[in-house]
């Protein structure tokens, strides 16, 4: 009975070696990719604009907040305006 090696899965692991996001697509003129995000980290403020419409977005970050919550915030308060 000869030995097996036994398929491993091997975990997968998320890189986090990734440059973090920071383009995102406008809510405002739908391009991709246009909306700019700007992590003040002295300030704790983060900033987001779109080169393309111009339109632009700031809210209070902390020092686990990542670009991409900026965005979120952003639509968040889109929504609640549009609602
Ligand atoms: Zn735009």
């Amino acid at each position: 009975m000869g030995k097996r090696k036994s398929k491993r899965k091997a975990p997968t692991k998320a890189k986090a070696v990734e440059p973090l996001e920071t383009q995102f697509n406008c809510p405002f003129c739908n391009h991709e990719r246009v909306c700019e995000v700007k992590m003040d980290r002295d300030r704790n403020v983060g900033f987001i604009s779109c080169r393309i419409c111009l339109e632009d977005f700031q809210t209070t970050i902390n020092t686990l907040s990542e670009p991409i919550d900026v965005y979120s915030d952003w639509i968040d308060a889109c929504e609640e305006a549009n609602a």
